[in-house]
């Protein structure tokens, strides 16, 4: 079924996105971009307000992976530092690529908002959607005019970016249902950047209520981690404290938390 979809997207083309025709059009109209005072203010207040403290919550770009690194967040443990400026770096290079794609696609009215923030305190979840918009009214797809959207923005390096391309978009897909939970879209588009060369690729979702149901499911464990103070246990991949899951985890490796803290009461 998955599988189907995507091909079929694949096949569909233009008319199956909702973000790069017109982005794209956009800019070939606009060579040299003059930005809007307004638009600068929205990308203003992102850059000078202060990321949020993600302990205490359940981040839905954390949908998906290690509930045990899930609840580590959640009591806000330290974790691993980073020391190798080129990582720091792509960070920032992330952050970047967000306000640039945001502030044009503002400019170019292809998104109503950005920064879109989806609490849902009764579950501890919480999230930003990169952007929020309603699909236009002369879209290829008749079905999809005046339907709202959320949009993920990713950057990816090329070898990624083409496998992305060739296969889908998987490792981003559980972050966007939880966002389809939280936030009720109709649609939700991925848009990838390939990091080297630029281009993009643009994936267009509808809401699955089976893998919405999975997100659920996801949410009401942590949640009953949380209300029982019981840690989980370690995911197979890192059982034998080894393997490039227990190298790249930020709370794994020798000194990391994850090979000294099992109890709730020791961690909390
Ligand atoms: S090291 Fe492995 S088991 Fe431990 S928190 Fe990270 S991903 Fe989970």
């Amino acid at each position: 079924m998955e599988k189907a979809f995507f091909e079929t997207s694949k096949m569909l083309g233009d008319a199956n996105k909702i973000i790069i025709p017109r982005l794209s059009k956009w800019m070939f109209d606009n060579r040299q971009i003059t930005y809007d005072e307004d638009v600068m203010k929205t990308i203003l207040t992102t850059l000078t307000t202060p990321g949020r403290d993600r302990s205490g919550s359940f981040a839905s770009s954390s949908a998906g992976k290690c509930q045990r690194a899930q609840i580590y967040a959640y009591l806000g443990l330290d974790q691993n530092p980073i020391t190798d400026i080129n990582v720091l770096n792509m960070f920032n290079d992330g952050h970047w690529r967000h306000m640039r794609l945001q502030a044009n696609l503002l400019q170019a009215g292809i998104i109503d908002d950005i920064e879109l923030s989806l609490n849902w305190e009764a579950k501890r979840s919480k999230g930003s959607v990169d952007a929020v918009g309603t699909i236009p009214d002369d879209h290829p797809q008749v079905l999809w005019r005046g339907k709202q959207f959320g949009l993920e923005i990713k950057g990816a390096a090329s070898m990624k970016a083409s496998k992305i391309l060739m296969n889908g978009p998987d490792v981003y897909r559980e972050q966007v249902d939880r966002y389809f939970l939280s936030g009720g879209f109709d649609f939700f588009s991925i848009l990838v950047e390939d990091r080297n060369f630029l281009g993009w690729t643009e994936f267009v979702y509808q809401a699955d209520p089976v893998r919405i149901q999975k997100q659920r499911d996801e949410l009401d464990d942590l949640n009953w981690y949380v209300d029982n103070e019981v840690i989980p246990d370690r995911i197979p991949e890192c059982r034998n404290q080894s393997g490039e899951m227990w190298r790249a985890c930020p709370f794994g490796g020798k000194g990391g938390i994850c090979a000294r803290t099992n109890r709730w009461r020791d961690a909390a």
